[in-house]
C-alpha cells in the first residue's frame, strides 16, 4: 500500500495529536509535556529504542527496516516547541496557555513525523534505520544545536538528515525546494555609542552621541548595497535604538543599537561582520565619538546538498506531483542547519495554503496537509534505503 493511502487513514488520529500539541503549547526547552508524549507513542508503535532527554528534552525514536544489508541511517527531525504570542485563531482547540502560542506549525510538524514513525514501524519496508529526531528549542533556543552536541549524530550512526517546514503561501500538498542555501544565517550586534553628553543648547560643547548613532544607522546600509556583490543575499537591519537619556533637553553620554544580519553565505557572513566594526568605528571616529560593535553568531546558514536535495524533491514529486525545485531562499533562519553542517541532507517547505503568517497569532497549521508531509517523511525512508 503507499504511503498516501494509509496516511489518509491515520488522518483522524494524527491530527488529533497535533490539535493535542496545540492546545498545550511548550515553549523553548520546556516542552516536558510534549517529548513525555511523543516517547510514549513511539513506544506504542513498537519503536525498536526510545530515547528522551537527549539535547535536554529531546526524543529520539528508532526503527529498523525488515533487513539492514548496508549499515544505512537516516535521520527524519521535526520540531516541537511553541512561541511566546497570544493566539487569535478562536479555534475549539486553541492554546489553553494564554501567551503561548503554535505559531510556527511545530505541532504539525512533529504529528506529521509521529504519523511516519507509526507506519514505518508498522511496514518496515525498507534496508536500514531510521532515525526520527524530535528537537526542542527551535526558536531561538538552539535545541537542534544541542542535540547534536549531546551526540545525536554520532552515537545513532546518521548518515543524512532531513527536515520539513510548512509554509503559509505555497498550495496544500505542494513542496518547495533548492539546493544550496535555503535559509540564512540569523546573527545579532549591539552597537554602543559613547560621545559627551552635556546641555540640549550648548552642542558644542558636547559630543552628541544620538548624531554619531543616526550617521552610522545611514553608513552601514552601505554594506548591502555598497560592498556586497548584489547578486549576494545580505540583511543588515538596526531594530533598536535606546539613549540614556529620558529627557528632551540632555544630549546623551551613550546610544546603544540592536539589530541583525542575515546572510547566506558563510564568506559574505565574514566579511560583513567585519566590515560593520570597520564602519561603524570610523564613523564615530570622523565625528569625535567612540563606538564598538558586540557580534554574536546565531544559527548558521541551511544548506541543502544537492544530491540529497534531488532525492528529497523526488519523494516530494512522488507524493504529490507538485514541487518547486528552485524557490527562493528565505532570510530566515533555521535551527536545523546544525544537522545539516554534520551531515549532508535537505530541508523542505511544504505548502499550508492562503493562511497568516507563521509567528503571526492567527496562523494555524492546516491538517490537511498531514498526508503529504508524513507520506514524504516515510518515503524518504522507503525510497533512499529501498528493501531488497
Ligand atoms: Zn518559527
Ligand atoms: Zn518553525
Amino acid at each position: 500500500m503507499p504511503p498516501r493511502n494509509r496516511f489518509a487513514e491515520l488522518l483522524p488520529e494524527i491530527t488529533a495529536w497535533r490539535r493535542d500539541f496545540h492546545e498545550n503549547p511548550e515553549l523553548l526547552f520546556e516542552v516536558h509535556r510534549t517529548a513525555g508524549k511523543v516517547a510514549g507513542l513511539c513506544r506504542d508503535f513498537g519503536c525498536d529504542e526510545v530515547v528522551e532527554g537527549i539535547g535536554r528534552t529531546g526524543v529520539v525514536a528508532v526503527i529498523k527496516g525488515k533487513t539492514d544489508t548496508k549499515g544505512r541511517v537516516i535521520g527524519l527531525r521535526a520540531d516541537m516547541d511553541a512561541l511566546p504570542i497570544r493566539e487569535q485563531t478562536g479555534v475549539p482547540y486553541a492554546s489553553k496557555t494564554p501567551g503561548k502560542m503554535h505559531a510556527c506549525g511545530h505541532d504539525g510538524h512533529t504529528a506529521m513525523l509521529l504519523g511516519a514513525a507509526k507506519y514505518l514501524a508498522e511496514t518496515r519496508n525498507f534496508d536500514g534505520t531510521v532515525v526520527c529526531i524530535f528537537q526542542p528549542a527551535e526558536e531561538g533556543g538552539g535545541g537542534g544545536r544541542e542535540m547534536v552536541q549531546d551526540g545525536l549524530i554520532s552515537r545513532w550512526k546518521i548518515d543524512e538528515v532531513y527536515g520539513m517546514h510548512n509554509m503559509p503561501g505555497i498550495p496544500v500538498g505542494h513542496f518547495a525546494i533548492r539546493p544550496g542555501a535555503m535559509m540564512a544565517a540569523a546573527d545579532q550586534f549591539e552597537i554602543t555609542v559613547t560621545g559627551k553628553g552635556g546641555h540640549a543648547a550648548k552642542p558644542h560643547d558636547c559630543i552628541d552621541s544620538t548624531v554619531v548613532a543616526a550617521h552610522i544607522v545611514v553608513a552601514i546600509q552601505t554594506i548591502a548595497s555598497r560592498n556586497v556583490d548584489p547578486l549576494k543575499q545580505v540583511v543588515v537591519s538596526v531594530c533598536t535604538v535606546e539613549t540614556d537619556s529620558p529627557a528632551h533637553n540632555v544630549i546623551p553620554q551613550v546610544v546603544k543599537m540592536k539589530g541583525t544580519v542575515r546572510t547566506l553565505d558563510a564568506k559574505v557572513q565574514d566579511f560583513v561582520q567585519a566590515r560593520l566594526s570597520q564602519v561603524v568605528e570610523g564613523t564615530a571616529l570622523a565625528l569625535g565619538a567612540s563606538a564598538e560593535v558586540a557580534y554574536q553568531r546565531g544559527y548558521p546558514v541551511t544548506v541543502n546538498a544537492a544530491e540529497n536535495t534531488g532525492f528529497a524533491a523526488e519523494v516530494a514529486r512522488a507524493v504529490s506531483g507538485q514541487v518547486d525545485t528552485e524557490t527562493p531562499p528565505l532570510m530566515g533562519a533555521e535551527d536545523f542547519s546544525y544537522m545539516l553542517n554534520e551531515r549532508p541532507g535537505a530541508y523542505i517547505f511544504l505548502g499550508n495554503g492562503d493562511t497568516a503568517m507563521v509567528h503571526h497569532p492567527a496562523y494555524n497549521f492546516d491538517d490537511n496537509a498531514i498526508p503529504f508531509g508524513a507520506s514524504w517523511y516515510a518515503g524518504m525512508a522507503e525510497a533512499r534505503m529501498p528493501a531488497g
